[in-house]
C-alpha cells in the first residue's frame, strides 16, 4: 500500500472513530483532500487509492493539477478553499465544483453572472472571518445575514459556512461559533477543521447536513514550501 493510501486510512478510521464517540453519523463527515502544491504522483496516489474529493486554493495550479486526472476519472469533485480573483472566475466555475470561499460583494456579484452564462450553479460556501482578522479573508460574523441575503437575492446557492480560525486561539471555539452561525440563518452544512484541528470539527458536525474537513499534510505530508 502506497504512503498517501495509507495515510487516507488511518484518517478515516480516527474520522470514524471520533464519530462513533459523539454519536454522529460518520457518513456525514467528508474528507476533501488538499492537493496544493503537491507533486503529480501523490495526487495519483490518493486516485488509485480510490479518493475523489479534492480541495485546492488556487485555480490556476487546480487546473494543472487535475486536468488530466479528470479525463480518466469522471467522479472527481474538486473544491476552490482559496482567495477568489475575479478575473479568475470564469476558469473557477468551469472548473471546480464547489467554491468555498464566497467572501465579498465583488466575488459574489461576479459568480452569479458567471454561474448563469455557464449554466452552472455550483454549490458555494461563504468563508466567515470568525475572528474578524484584519488580514483574513471572508465575511465579519456582523455582516453574514446581509450578505446571506444578497447572496439569495443574486441566486447563488449558498449550501453552508467556511471558516479559518486564528492561529492563537481554540479552534472548537471558531468552529462552534460557526455551526451557531449557520443555524442562524438556516444553513445546513458547514466546511471547518484541517490537519491540525480536525478532531475537534467532528463533534460539531451539523445534525442535518454534511461537514467537509479540508487535510493537506494529513494526507499528502509537507507541501512545497515554495
Ligand atoms: C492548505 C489549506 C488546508 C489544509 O491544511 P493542512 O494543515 O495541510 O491540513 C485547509 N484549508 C485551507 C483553506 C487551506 O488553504
Amino acid at each position: 500500500m502506497s504512503d498517501i493510501s495509507q495515510n487516507i486510512q488511518t484518517l478515516k478510521a480516527s474520522i470514524d472513530k471520533i464519530a462513533k464517540a459523539h454519536d454522529i453519523k460518520q457518513e456525514h463527515i467528508h474528507l476533501v483532500a488538499v492537493s496544493k502544491r503537491q507533486p503529480l504522483d501523490k495526487l495519483k496516489e490518493a486516485l488509485d487509492s480510490g479518493h475523489r474529493l479534492f480541495g485546492e486554493n488556487r485555480v490556476q495550479e487546480a487546473m494543472e493539477h487535475w486536468v488530466d486526472f479528470k479525463k480518466e476519472h469522471n467522479d472527481i469533485k474538486l473544491h476552490l478553499i482559496g482567495p477568489l480573483q475575479t478575473n479568475k472566475v470564469k476558469d473557477a466555475v468551469s472548473f471546480f465544483d464547489v467554491i468555498e470561499t464566497v467572501d465579498r460583494e465583488k466575488l459574489a456579484k461576479a459568480l452569479s453572472r458567471e454561474m448563469k452564462k455557464q449554466g452552472r450553479a455550483l454549490p458555494c460556501f461563504v468563508q466567515v472571518n470568525t475572528g474578524d482578522e484584519p488580514q483574513k479573508a471572508g465575511i465579519s460574523p456582523k455582516d453574514l445575514g446581509a450578505f446571506l441575503n444578497m447572496c439569495r437575492d443574486l441566486d447563488l446557492n449558498i449550501i453552508g459556512l467556511m471558516c479559518i480560525p486564528p492561529v492563537d486561539e481554540p479552534p472548537a471555539l471558531h468552529f462552534a461559533f460557526l455551526k451557531k452561525l449557520a443555524q442562524e440563518n438556516g444553513l445546513n452544512n458547514l466546511s471547518m477543521g484541517m490537519s491540525a484541528d480536525y478532531d475537534r470539527a467532528i463533534p460539531l458536525c451539523p445534525d442535518k447536513g454534511q461537514l467537509y474537513i479540508r487535510i493537506g499534510t494529513g494526507v499528502f505530508g509537507a507541501r512545497d514550501s515554495a
